[in-house]
């Protein structure tokens, strides 16, 4: 049996108090084994306030949560740590051994950079590096940001689109047709599961929780119960992922 890995989960210090203790106690109840663990959104930037811009005090908070991780990285089996990106764009930071980018903003939150040139570097570094991102926008900027990156570098797209603008206005534009786009299931219905293994089968598709909006253990029932064969389920629960993320050790 491949270890499951649960492919999103939100682990910090700083502004909530989600450690990697607390990660590891619902990982076990879970019978999980492993996970992608991105920084919380409370670290990185004021969500609030759309018209934030950055400051000394926020760049030294992403700064330390996205440290907190790498170090468990470090020191913890099957911990993989995400670089969680804002508008500095810091592309140096992604030589540090980070296995993904976490890219996210909703609708109201204030806007990524798109046009700033160190944003287009930063890409560049990430297609460089083969590191998947996971991308939660807004559905005119995810439809904008796929076609930008046209498949140089894996995108996974959270809660199965749920975030970025809805699982089926997403299914209907096609943008899982690109082949190096993928999708996790936190949060995600069943139904919608079906729909999505229907139409382009287990190989994009990648359990995940969400924690701590979503309960592991919850979240991987859920996989469960679409009763998929054996090696099926394996690929949903843990091989994809791990696929995705191990490219440079296959190189
Ligand atoms: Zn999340």
């Amino acid at each position: 049996m491949t270890k499951i890995i649960d492919s999103h989960m939100h682990c910090g210090i700083q502004n909530v108090d989600q450690p990697i203790e607390l990660i590891r106690t619902y990982l076990d109840r879970g019978g999980i084994q492993g996970a992608c663990l991105y920084a919380p959104v409370e670290d990185i930037y004021d969500r609030h306030d759309y018209d934030f811009e950055d400051t000394p005090f926020w760049m030294a908070c992403r700064q330390r949560a996205n440290d907190y991780l790498l170090e468990l990285q470090q020191t913890g089996e099957d911990i993989y740590a995400y670089y969680f990106v804002w508008n500095d764009f810091k592309k140096e930071e992604l030589q540090k051994g980070y296995r993904g980018i976490k890219w996210h903003r909703h609708e109201y939150e204030p806007v990524y950079h798109y046009d700033d040139p160190e944003c287009e570097e930063f890409l560049q570094e990430a297609y460089r590096l083969q590191l998947p991102i996971v991308l939660e926008e807004s559905f005119e900027n995810t439809r904008y940001f796929i076609e930008r990156v046209a498949g140089r570098t894996p995108i996974i797209i959270p809660h199965m689109g749920g975030l970025n603008g809805g699982f089926s206005s997403l299914f209907r534009s096609g943008i899982w047709d690109n082949e190096n786009v993928f999708a996790d299931t936190a949060l995600a219905s069943t139904r919608e599961m079906v729909i999505f293994l229907e139409k382009y089968g287990v190989e994009k598709l990648l359990f995940g929780s969400d924690f701590p909006f979503g309960i592991p253990y919850n979240e991987l029932l859920k996989v469960k119960s679409l009763n998929l064969d054996e090696t099926d389920f394996e690929k949903v629960a843990g091989k994809n992922i791990l696929r995705l993320i191990r490219r440079e050790e296959h190189k």
